[in-house]
C-alpha cells in the first residue's frame, strides 16, 4: 500500500533551536563524564529564592489555588506590579493595565503576535536574546537587524531611523540588555520614543532583568523618559532573574488598556492563566522583601564582576565594555578569531566555544547565538570560587593562541 508522509509546519522551520541552551547543554554531558567544567553560560541566578517567598509557599492553602484563575492573572499580584511601576519608574499603569504571563516569554510571544502582521519589520538590536527573533520569525515578522557604531551595542535613535522602511511596525528594545548588561540611557529612549511615535510605531520593552543593576547604574524606563510614549509601549517583565525563580514561571506584561485586552484574549486561548501556585506565593510578599534580596544578590554580583574584570587585567587578547546590569559580560574576541588555539583553527566562536570547553573546561555562549560573530557572553550568576576557577583556566588558554 502506497503511504504518504504528515509534513510539518513551516512556521516551526523558520527558526532555529535555542543556542543559549546549547552551550549549557554541552558542559552538563562533559560534567556528566565527571569534567568539572565551569559554567559561564548560565542563564539564571545561583541563589535560592528569597526565604519570605518560600515560606509564603508554605503558608499556600491548596484547597482554594488549585483552580484556573483569572486570565489576566491574580488581581494582588497585577496590583504588585502596578505599585511597583508607579513607585520606581513614577508612572502609572493601572492593574487592569498589567497582566500576568508565563515567564516573560510568554508575555513576548503574545505580544508579538498581538502588534504584528506577516511580513511587518520589526527592528531589532544586534546583538539581541535569540528568542526575540524566532518569536518575530514565528509571528511572521521580518527581523531586521539594527547595529550600533557605537562601542556599547545600544543603537541610537539615529541607528534605527536608518533602518525604518515602509513596513516597519515595531522597535524591540531590551534594558538591562542579554548579552551585553548594557542600560538604555535616559536621552537615548526619550529620542528612540519620539522617534516612535513621529513614525507611529510600537515599542516592546522588555525589562526583565531591571532589578539588577550595578551600582553607579540607573535603570529608566521608555515612558517615564518620553511620557508620551506611555500607549505605544508594551513592556515585559520577569520575576524569574530577579527572585530567582526561573522554573515557577510567572512574568507579567504592561501597555495601554486596548493592548492588554488583546493579550488576555491570546493568552486565554494559548495558556489560560500563568501557574496559580506561583502566583499566589509571589503576591504575598512585599515590595521591601524584593528590594532587600535584590540589594543583597547585587553586592554580591558586582564583587563578581569585579573579580572578572581583575583576572582579565594584562591580556590583550580579550577586550570588553564593563556591564551596566543583568549578569553579564559580553567578550570582545576579535583578536582570536582566525588564530590557532591549542592547535585547532578557530574559524568562529562556536568552534572556539567548543575549543574552551574541551581544552579550558570554561563554557561561554558563542556570540552567534545573539547574530554577533566574534564575542562571547560570559555569566557570571555563578559563584565567586567557580568565577576564580575558571577565569584562571580562561587566562591559562590565552597563552595557547598562535
Ligand atoms: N527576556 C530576556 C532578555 C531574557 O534573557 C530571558 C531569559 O533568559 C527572558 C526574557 C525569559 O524570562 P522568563 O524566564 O521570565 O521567561
Amino acid at each position: 500500500m502506497k503511504t504518504l508522509a504528515p509534513t510539518f509546519s513551516d512556521r516551526e522551520a523558520r527558526i532555529e533551536s535555542s543556542k543559549t541552551s546549547g552551550a549549557r547543554i554541552k558542559a552538563d554531558k562533559l560534567r556528566s563524564r565527571g569534567v568539572d567544567v565551569i559554567n559561564f553560560a548560565s542563564g539564571e541566578l545561583d541563589y535560592m529564592p528569597p526565604s519570605s517567598l518560600l515560606s509564603s509557599v508554605e503558608r499556600i492553602n491548596y484547597r482554594d489555588s488549585h483552580r484556573y484563575v483569572d486570565t489576566a492573572g491574580l488581581q494582588e499580584l497585577r496590583s504588585f506590579v502596578s505599585a511597583n511601576i508607579a513607585s520606581f519608574d513614577e508612572i502609572t499603569y493601572s492593574a487592569e493595565e498589567v497582566i500576568i504571563t508565563t515567564g516573560a516569554k510568554h508575555g513576548l510571544f503574545l505580544s508579538v503576535m498581538t502588534l504584528i502582521n506577516d511580513g511587518d519589520e520589526v527592528l531589532l538590536p544586534q546583538p539581541s536574546w535569540g528568542t526575540f527573533k524566532a518569536q518575530i520569525m514565528l509571528a511572521g515578522g521580518k527581523p531586521m537587524v539594527v547595529e550600533s557604531e557605537g562601542e556599547r551595542f545600544n543603537p541610537t535613535a539615529v541607528e534605527f531611523e536608518k533602518c525604518i522602511g515602509q513596513n516597519t511596525k515595531l522597535i524591540v528594545l531590551n534594558s538591562p540588555c542579554n548579552p551585553t548588561g548594557e542600560i538604555y540611557s535616559e536621552h537615548q529612549l526619550r529620542d528612540i520614543a519620539k522617534l516612535a511615535k513621529e513614525r507611529g510605531l510600537w515599542i516592546l520593552f522588555d525589562e526583565s532583568y531591571r532589578n539588577l543593576i550595578r551600582p553607579g547604574c540607573a535603570f529608566i524606563h521608555p515612558a517615564a523618559a518620553f511620557p508620551g510614549i506611555r500607549d505605544q509601549v508594551v513592556t515585559v517583565g520577569s520575576f524569574s532573574k530577579s527572585l530567582a525563580i526561573t522554573g515557577w514561571r510567572v512574568g507579567y506584561a504592561y501597555g495601554g488598556q486596548e493592548v492588554i485586552r488583546r493579550l488576555k484574549k491570546l493568552q486565554s486561548h494559548t495558556a489560560s492563566n500563568a501557574n496559580s501556585l506561583a502566583q499566589y506565593a509571589i503576591s504575598d510578599i512585599t515590595q521591601n522583601e524584593v528590594v532587600r534580596f535584590n540589594t543583597k544578590v547585587n553586592a554580591e554580583l558586582d564583587e563578581r564582576c569585579h573579580k572578572i574584570q581583575n583576572s582579565l587585567k594584562g591580556q590583550d587578547l580579550i577586550s570588553y565594555s564593563e556591564p551596566c546590569g543583568a549578569f553579564y559580560f559580553f567578550l570582545d574576541f576579535r583578536k582570536i578569531v582566525g588564530k590557532r588555539m591549542y592547535g585547532i583553527e578557530v574559524d568562529s566562536t562556536d568552534r572556539l566555544a567548543e575549543i574552551l570547553i574541551e581544552h579550558a573546561h570554561v563554557a561561554l555562549t558563542p556570540g552567534s547565538a545573539f547574530g554577533k560573530e566574534g564575542f562571547m557572553r560570559l555569566s557570571y550568576a555563578i559563584d565567586r570560587e567557580s568565577i576564580q576557577i575558571g577565569m584562571t583556566n580562561l587566562v591559562e588558554a590565552l597563552n595557547h593562541v598562535e
